[in-house]
């Protein structure tokens, strides 16, 4: 089976240019045709002799993949999916959202990085369908290169299926070549990567590079969060604020706090208090949430209404504070709605 050039590193492409007989610059020049010229075979980098293109080919392919299937929702949000081959002709899917503010200043892409979830958090369909693999950086990349439209892509965000963190060497290789000079050359303030907070790979994950990071929070009591997810029992919220707080977040990049908001659940006055005493003294930002009610579950979305109620709150008391409004959920592309448990049994 020929491997993937997409998604390699230029010091990678070095290699493989001259493992095939090739100069080492060669490497600079697939890089080029990979991630500026978006080529999508090894043909079409005809700065390559014809010779060097076919001893490519004995191996390698540029191994991009179209979307197998898009939605799109009454307000403009896409949903894509991705079907990614794996060992022995078995498959993986996942999902990717494309998000348009609706005034052409913001285009947000939202990629999965692992095909379902380990982490079961009880308010999202990707936990609910267990785990099924890792994505490799070009499988990352691929969800930004094939998308319609990915010219005029504002932002990414690392907030699809999966927890970024259980694949952190991917991740980062996939933030490195979308803000590399040789790479896509963005810079790493257009990127975020969401996570739970899993303290040692967000210190690797902090030290490694500029993007912005978004703590999955939704609740501030460490005996409250156990029960909507599980993952608090192995890491405490306090170690992974404790770990924040040792960096600087006063200059550009970004410390946003993910909550969303469940009625009864986590949306009192107590609540706002606790988060306000959780990250006091930490320069950064909440994200409110709504709910995207899936189904058999007890939990349900406050009101408008109370979400902004307690917004305030948080911001009267000097926290930026702000209500996120969940897109696309009539084609469920919003917010803990990914899911590919049916794609995935109906691919194989
Ligand atoms: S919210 Fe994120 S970490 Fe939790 S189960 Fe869903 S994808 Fe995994």
């Amino acid at each position: 089976m020929a491997k993937a050039l997409y998604g390699l590193t230029l010091v990678e492409l070095q290699e493989i240019a001259l493992s095939v007989g090739l100069k080492k610059f060669a490497g600079a020049q697939i890089a080029d045709w990979l991630y500026s010229k978006n080529v999508e075979s090894i043909d079409g980098m005809t700065n390559l002799s014809l010779k060097a293109r076919e001893a490519l080919k004995e191996g390698y392919e540029v191994g991009r993949t179209a979307p197998a299937e898009v939605l799109t929702s009454k307000d403009g949000t896409r949903k894509m999916l991705y079907r990614y081959g794996r060992e022995g002709g078995k498959e993986i899917a996942v999902e990717t959202a494309y998000i348009p503010d609706g005034y052409g200043e913001r285009n947000t892409l939202c990629v999965s990085s692992q095909a379902g979830c380990k982490m079961s958090c009880e308010f999202c369909m990707t936990g609910r369908q267990g785990f099924g693999g890792n994505l490799t950086a070009g499988e990352i990349l691929n969800q930004m290169a094939s998308t319609e439209g990915h010219e005029d892509l504002t932002n990414i965000v690392y907030m699809g299926m999966g927890e970024p963190m259980d694949n952190l060497v991917e991740v980062l290789k996939s933030i490195e070549i979308m803000t590399s000079k040789w790479g896509y050359a963005w810079s790493p303030r257009r990127i975020t990567v969401s996570t739970i907070g899993i303290p040692e790979r967000v210190k690797t994950f902090l030290d490694s590079c500029e993007a912005h990071i978004a703590i999955s929070l939704h609740s501030p009591r460490s005996e409250e969060r156990v029960n909507i997810m599980p993952v608090e029992k192995a890491y405490p919220i306090e170690e992974t604020i404790d770990l924040l707080r040792g960096y600087d977040w006063e200059g550009q990049r970004r410390l946003t706090f993910e909550y969303t908001m469940f009625d009864g659940v986590n949306d009192s006055r107590s609540h706002a208090d606790a988060l306000l005493a959780l990250v006091k003294g930490l320069h950064c930002r909440v994200n409110l949430i709504g709910f995207n009610a899936i189904p058999d579950s007890r939990l349900k979305g406050t009101s408008l209404r109370k979400m902004a109620e307690f917004r305030d709150y948080l911001c009267n008391k000097g926290l930026t504070a702000t209500i996120r409004q969940s897109k696309g959920s009539d084609i469920e592309a919003a917010c803990g709605m990914l899911s590919t448990k049916r794609k995935q049994v109906e691919g194989q």
